[in-house]
């Protein structure tokens, strides 16, 4: 793609980011008879599974539900091959979609939007990038993902570091060959706990080095058999429809019964035959492992049981056994080998809250009481979640806003799809919306199907400007904190808090209330002519850029 492009060209839309969001965004305002724009950091379509090439790379949720449920044909034609799908499997999927529902055309690859200004007279977005495109577009859509901006923490001496170091989320396109080599893995959330098994196949020496411990839960990943895919494939419309009005857009077993409401061994039981069948499914063991700190504490104690039944050592078992928060509400974890991997006599472990790292130096990493030598270091330290990719752009809305200004004390949405001053732009998996706590490829379908279908009804009745209002905005803040308080979530300092950044100010991100419960009190927003919202025909403003699409006369629905 050439990076010189002609200044201020117009188009409808403009969409940052060509992961499963945006992909399918533009797929939604092609139908719409727009003009658009997609914008991609990357050389390659993908988003976190463009940039996750790390050794393990695996999606939580199986196969058969993470993926687009769009186009019957697409899910009915694409075969997978495991129970949960590999990095590369989900790239190559992507690939297929853009390359089946033809959208390339409308992609520019490795082009960074930098700024986006709302232009009250023309009443549209001036959007720029790192490669001196200008656009002006009706309405700015971000794709831009809730988990792309990744995170190194700032550690004295990186630079001196003579080996070599790798993030997670910015692994490199050629397999990193480890063999013989010392590894020092900085970081035990999901991205570590899957790269770690694989990283200690290879090299030499591997230290792994944990701030907190986090729960994990094996995947007893397997092939995925023709016959398992046909019965799916069967009942797909039916099987998505059912994930759609789950909590999580998941087709977990969620269980109906509260912990104490089944004697000791039966609740035993049930933790086994959940961890025997793997996966996030673990803690919908009860209804109130969420809800309740003593039933959650219960569950909690299964998986440390598990952990001090797998790991050899006593004390590496007590210091990968969490104990400083209630299980889920920090991001569950699926593994390969995870906690056998320990028993390995060339891995290590090492305790962050007892032995702070101090610095990096020329050849390793110094901790408060050692000096561990490395040929390579990985850091598998995750990302600014949720906002962190909206903060890289310089967003400025109405009266010069800017959009991290407004958000200086924590994101500020309605329905995690709209904010308060910034008209016309629109976010996927927005802050305030369920997000990172489902099947994400389900939520992204709900919130670009309901964006196309605001945009489609604003065509029709030659609407321009959609803003979000100020008091609908503040109840929607009001409901997401009520809900989250009502579970252990926010007792947890995590990355759904924001916590894991410094000096990021601590706001439960995501809307907990579920996805099935979400998705109707959308519904019910359109339903009453999109209460919330401030809906403006263009005034006739001298000079104003045209409209360059839309199709005016398709049928009203909804409104
Ligand atoms: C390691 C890892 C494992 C995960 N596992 C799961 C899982 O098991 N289940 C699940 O549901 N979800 C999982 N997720 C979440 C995952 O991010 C989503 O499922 C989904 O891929 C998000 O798609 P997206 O298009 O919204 O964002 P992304 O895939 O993040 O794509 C956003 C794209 O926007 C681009 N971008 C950002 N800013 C700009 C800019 N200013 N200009 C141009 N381009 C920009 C980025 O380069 C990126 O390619 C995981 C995430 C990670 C990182």
């Amino acid at each position: 793609m050439s990076a010189a492009t002609s200044p201020s060209r117009i188009v409808d839309a403009v969409v940052v980011g060509a992961g499963f969001a945006g992909l399918y965004m533009l797929y939604r305002l092609r139908e719409l008879g727009m003009t658009t724009r997609v914008f991609e950091a990357g050389d390659g379509v993908g988003g976190t599974w463009y940039w996750n090439r790390y050794p393990g790379a695996r999606c939580d949720v199986e196969s058969m539900q993470y993926s687009y449920s769009f186009s019957p044909e697409l899910q009915q034609e694409w075969e997978w091959t495991e129970r949960y799908p590999q990095q590369e499997e989900i790239l190559r999927y992507i690939n297929h979609v853009a390359d089946r529902f033809d959208l390339r055309r409308d992609i520019q690859l490795e082009t960074r939007v930098t700024a986006a200004t709302w232009d009250e007279g023309q009443q549209r977005w001036n959007v720029t990038t790192d490669r001196g495109d200008q656009l002006s577009a009706r309405y700015l859509i971000s794709a831009a993902g809730c988990l792309s901006a990744g995170r190194v923490p700032e550690i004295e001496g990186l630079e001196s570091f003579q080996g070599q170091w790798y993030h997670t989320g910015n692994w490199p396109h050629q397999p990193v060959d480890f063999s013989g080599q010392r590894v020092g893995i900085i970081g035990t959330g999901s991205s570590g706990i899957q790269a770690i098994p694989q990283i200690a196949k290879q090299a030499r020496q591997v230290t792994v080095f944990q701030r907190t411990p986090n729960f994990s839960i094996p995947a007893w990943n397997r092939p995925l058999s023709p016959e398992q895919q046909k019965e799916w494939k069967a009942r797909y419309p039916q099987l998505r429809e059912q994930a759609r009005n789950t909590r999580s857009g998941i087709l977990y077993d969620y269980s109906q019964r509260g912990t104490f409401e089944v004697d000791e061994p039966e609740r035993q039981r049930e933790y086994e035959r959940r961890w025997e069948r793997g996966g996030a499914n673990y803690t919908h063991a009860f209804n109130d492992i969420f809800f309740d700190r003593a039933a959650n504490d219960q569950a909690a104690e299964f998986v440390r049981s598990k952990i001090r039944s797998i790991v050899k050592d006593p004390a590496v078992a007590a210091k990968l056994a969490p104990t400083d928060h209630a299980i889920g509400t920090k991001r569950i974890c699926v593994d390969t080998d995870y906690y056998t991997t320990f028993n390995l006599p060339h891995v290590s472990l090492v305790d962050l809250k007892a032995s702070p790292i101090e610095a990096i130096v020329p050849g390793g990493i110094r901790t408060a009481d050692a000096t561990h030598e490395f040929d390579s270091i990985v850091f598998a330290t995750g990302y600014d979640a949720v906002t962190g990719s909206l903060d890289r752009i310089a967003i400025r809305g109405r009266d010069g806003l800017a959009l991290k200004q407004k958000w200086a004390d924590g994101p500020r949405t309605y329905l995690g799809i709209m904010t308060a001053g910034f008209p016309n732009l629109f976010f996927i998996t927005g802050p305030g919306s369920p997000s990172v706590l489902t099947n994400v490829v389900v939520a992204i379908e709900q919130h670009v199907d309901w964006i196309a279908r605001c945009l489609q009804s604003m065509q029709q009745r030659h609407i321009e400007v959609a803003e979000a209002r100020t008091d609908a905005e503040d109840q929607w803040v009001d409901h997401v904190n009520e809900v989250a308080d009502k579970t252990l979530f926010p007792t947890t300092a995590s990355w759904y808090t924001g916590a894991n950044v410094p000096g990021k100010r601590r706001v439960f991100l995501p809307y907990v209330g579920g996805l099935g419960n979400y998705t109707a009190i959308c519904e019910q927003v359109v339903a009453d002519g999109y209460r919330g919202m401030r809906l403006d025909p263009v005034p006739a403003v001298e000079g104003a850029a045209p409209r360059t699409g839309g199709n005016v006369s398709a049928p009203i629905d909804a409104t």
